[in-house]
């Protein structure tokens, strides 16, 4: 906040990366910057007044959000080219992450304003840091078209990606969305973090195939956020030992010897009933 308390701030667009949830994890630099830029955009200025409120902070806002985005942002420019400073706030974690904002970064940078990111909660790095599945190198796809054809198309795109995929989703489409990921993609681990840093907060680690029948028996309520395990790397297909190896590694974590080798097989592209009946014949002998 050097930059904001030096009074050097004038014309400068800051993201400000907002809760998720749980108010206590705004950064105090986030409000900081709040207090003492001259205005706020918010993507929904009655969600973000209450942030205000909370952090008994005023200040005048201007409304930024999907249908009104060409001209707010004209708008927002013309005020930091004649001086101004502005935050740029969504409804809930990092503005331009599947929200609006990426415009308006893009119109200042063109026009030589400064963008500063205020860094802070954002659902698909939670869920990520939650999931336990290969965090080294992902790729977050966000929402899912809502078209069948558009949606079931990417999905078919991504069979062969080997890292991570982060997805957001409404609850009311989890189910559908999760038959298709198990269709397109096979039965792969699956990590699902609901309401993260909320008062119903879960992360549900498990298969495909499970997170569908789950979801059948549970409407899924509140806000998801799926991380899909990636293929496995193609020299390791067709591989009987490494599928020995996976099916073994499922039963000691307490799958059931049928559902660790579909999935071992399916992962390792062997044939599942061969793997089944040689695990079988092996737990006989012991
Ligand atoms: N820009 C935001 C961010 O950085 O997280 C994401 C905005 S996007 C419009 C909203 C989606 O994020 C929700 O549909 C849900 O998939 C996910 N999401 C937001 N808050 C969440 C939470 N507390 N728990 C789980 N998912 C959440």
């Amino acid at each position: 906040m050097q930059k904001l308390s030096s009074g050097a701030i004038s014309g400068i667009l800051y993201i400000v990366a907002t809760p998720i949830g749980n108010l206590g994890d705004i950064s105090p630099r986030a409000a900081g910057t709040l207090a003492e830029v001259d205005f706020i955009a918010a993507e929904d200025t009655r969600v973000t007044l209450k942030l205000l409120n909370h952090l008994g902070i005023k200040k005048p806002l201007i409304s930024y959000y999907a249908h009104n985005m060409a001209e707010s942002g004209d708008k927002i420019a013309a005020r930091l080219l004649a001086g101004e400073s502005c935050a740029l706030v969504t409804d809930a974690g990092t503005p331009a992450v599947s929200d609006p904002g990426e415009a308006l970064v893009r119109l200042c940078a063109s026009a030589g304003i400064e963008v500063i990111s205020v860094p802070g909660p954002c659902a698909a790095v939670a869920a990520l840091a939650a999931s336990g599945l290969g965090s080294g190198r992902f790729t977050f796809e966000g929402f899912l078209s809502t078209a069948r054809r558009a949606r079931s198309e990417r999905l078919c795109e991504l069979k062969d990606e080997r890292r991570a995929m982060i997805f957001y989703e409404a609850p009311h489409k989890l189910l559908r969305t999760l038959s298709d990921m198990l269709e397109a993609l096979g039965d792969r681990r699956v990590s699902i973090s609901r309401e993260l840093t909320k008062i119903h907060e879960e992360t549900l680690r498990c298969t495909l195939s499970e997170a569908v029948e789950t979801f059948r028996e549970r409407a899924p309520r509140g806000e998801f956020v799926l991380v899909i395990e990636g293929a496995p790397p193609p020299e390791i297909r067709g591989d009987p030992s490494a599928a020995q190896a996976e099916l073994e590694r499922l039963s000691e974590r307490g799958m059931s010897l049928r559902d660790a080798a579909r999935l071992a097989a399916e992962r390792f592209g062997v044939s599942k009933n061969a793997l089944y009946t040689a695990a079988l014949k092996g737990a006989r002998k012991q």
